[in-house]
C-alpha cells in the first residue's frame, strides 16, 4: 500500500482566543464602523494601525478592505492614472495586474529568474519605461533589495512593495515593505495574518499617508487615525483627493490585533515546516529547489520547486499522481487559469510582450501551501510522496530520452 496524506492544504489554524473575545466585545457594543467611536475612545482599527506601524517601524499605517485595494490605493496615492505604465513582475497573482488595470494603467512585465525573484537585468533594461515599480515579493521570494533600490533610485522610479507573502520577513535587517515608498499587506485567510479579508499600507511620507487616508474613505474623520500625519497635512488634500471607500472595520481589526503578537512564533513554525520539506526533497534528480540567500529572512508559508525543462505532460503527471495521494500542488505552467493560480499571459486585460525566460520557469514551477495545521510528521510524509512520484516520472522520462 502506498502511503497517502489525509490533511487539508486549505485549513488554517484558529484565531487566538484573545481575538475571539475582542470581536465579541465589538459585536456587543455594536460600533463596528471604524469612525463610530464614543468620546475619547480609540477604535480597534485605529489601534491596529498604530500597533502595526510600531511593529514594522513605519511612521504611518492605513488599514483597508483588502490587499488588492491597498495596491490600487498605493498607485492612486502616487498619481498613477489612465494610460500610465507600471513596471511589475510576471510571476505574481492576479490582484497585482488587477490593481494596475483598476486605475486605467498598464503593466510592463519584468521577467522572473530561476530563483523566483524579479530579474534585475531585465528590470534595468526597462527602467526608463515607467515612473513606478509595483514589486511583488511573490511567494515570499525577496530579491537583493539593496541592488533593486539602487537601480530604482538612480532612475527616479518609485517603488510600491506587495508584501502579501512577506509579512514578518526581512531583507538583511530591514522588514519587508520598508524599502519602497509604500508597503502593502493582505490579511486574506491564506496570508500571514487572517481576518478573512483585509489589507494595510505603510509609508513614511506624510503626503502619501494623508492621501491614502482620504482615498480609503475617511470622509472628514482623518483626525480619528492614530498612525497618521497631523491635520495640517489634510488641509488642501481634502478638497482634491477622491473618496474611494475601502475601509477596514473594527471586527477585522479586533481579530488582527492579537495576531501581531503571535506573528513571530508563527513565522518560526512556518520555517520549521519549510526546512523539513526542503530536507525531504533535497538531492533529487530532476527536481530543483529554490536557493535562498542568507540575507533573505523569509517566511516559509509555502514551498516552490522546479521541474525545469520537463515536458508539460510529465509535469502534469506528477501533479496528478501527487493529488491521488492527497498532496495538492499548484502548477504555474498550466494553459488555463485555475483557482488562485494564473499567469501573465492569461491576464488579457493587461497585454504583454512575449516573456521567454518567465515561460521557461513558470512551465516547470510547482507550488504548495504550508498551513500551520500541518505538523513536522505531515511534512515528512508530503516530502516522501513528492519524492516517490517525481522520481518515478523522472525515471520514465529519462528512459524515454535514451
Ligand atoms: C493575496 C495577494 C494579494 C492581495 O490579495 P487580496 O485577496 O486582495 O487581499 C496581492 N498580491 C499577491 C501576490 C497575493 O498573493
Amino acid at each position: 500500500m502506498r502511503k497517502r496524506f489525509n490533511g487539508s492544504f486549505t485549513q488554517q489554524d484558529k484565531i487566538p482566543d484573545e481575538g475571539i473575545e475582542a470581536v465579541t466585545a465589538v459585536l456587543q457594543h455594536g460600533r463596528l464602523h471604524r469612525y463610530n467611536v464614543t468620546d475619547g475612545e480609540w477604535g480597534e482599527t485605529a489601534l491596529f494601525e498604530q500597533e502595526f506601524a510600531h511593529m514594522i517601524g513605519s511612521r504611518y499605517a492605513v488599514a483597508v478592505a483588502s490587499g488588492g485595494y491597498a495596491l490600487a490605493t498605493a498607485l492612486r496615492a502616487l498619481d498613477v492614472g489612465h494610460g500610465d505604465k507600471v513596471l511589475t513582475n510576471t510571476f505574481t497573482l492576479a490582484p497585482v495586474p488587477g490593481a494596475i488595470a483598476s486605475v486605467g494603467a498598464q503593466p510592463i512585465f519584468v521577467e522572473v529568474t530561476e530563483g523566483l525573484k524579479i530579474d534585475l537585468n531585465d528590470l534595468q533594461s526597462k527602467i526608463d519605461k515607467a515612473n513606478v515599480l509595483l514589486l511583488s515579493h511573490m511567494r515570499g521570494h525577496i530579491c537583493d533589495m539593496d541592488q533593486l533600490m539602487g537601480l530604482c533610485d538612480a532612475a527616479g522610479v518609485r517603488v510600491i512593495e506587495d508584501c502579501a507573502h512577506t509579512l514578518g520577513a526581512r531583507w538583511r535587517t530591514v522588514p519587508s515593505g520598508r524599502h519602497g515608498e509604500i508597503g502593502c499587506y493582505s490579511f486574506q485567510t491564506y496570508k500571514h495574518m487572517n481576518s478573512g479579508e483585509g489589507g494595510l499600507l505603510i509609508t513614511d511620507n506624510s503626503q502619501i499617508a494623508a492621501r491614502t487616508i482620504i482615498l480609503s474613505g475617511s470622509y472628514m474623520h482623518y483626525e480619528k487615525h492614530h498612525a497618521a500625519p497631523p491635520p495640517e497635512a489634510f488641509a488642501e488634500l481634502k478638497y482634491t483627493t477622491p473618496n474611494v471607500s475601502g475601509r477596514m472595520d473594527n471586527v477585522r481589526a479586533a481579530i488582527l490585533r492579537p495576531q501581531l503578537r503571535t506573528l513571530p512564533r508563527r513565522v518560526r513554525h512556518w520555517n520549521d515546516r519549510y526546512s523539513r520539506l526542503v530536507s525531504g526533497l533535497s538531492d533529487l534528480p530532476g527536481l530543483t529547489l529554490v536557493r535562498r540567500s542568507d540575507d533573505e529572512q523569509f517566511v516559509g508559508s509555502s514551498l516552490q520547486f522546479l521541474l525545469l525543462d520537463w515536458p508539460k505532460p510529465n509535469v502534469l503527471e506528477v501533479v496528478d499522481r501527487c493529488r491521488e495521494r492527497g498532496v495538492e500542488l499548484k502548477w504555474f505552467g498550466a494553459d488555463e487559469p485555475a483557482g488562485f493560480t494564473s499567469k501573465y499571459d492569461s491576464w488579457r486585460f493587461a497585454p504583454s510582450e512575449p516573456m521567454p525566460r518567465s515561460d521557461r520557469v513558470l512551465a516547470g514551477l510547482l507550488d504548495m501551501r504550508i498551513p500551520l495545521t500541518f505538523d513536522l510528521a505531515d511534512c515528512d510524509l508530503i516530502a516522501e510522496i513528492i519524492r516517490d512520484e517525481v522520481s518515478e516520472v523522472y525515471a520514465s522520462l529519462t528512459k524515454a530520452r535514451l
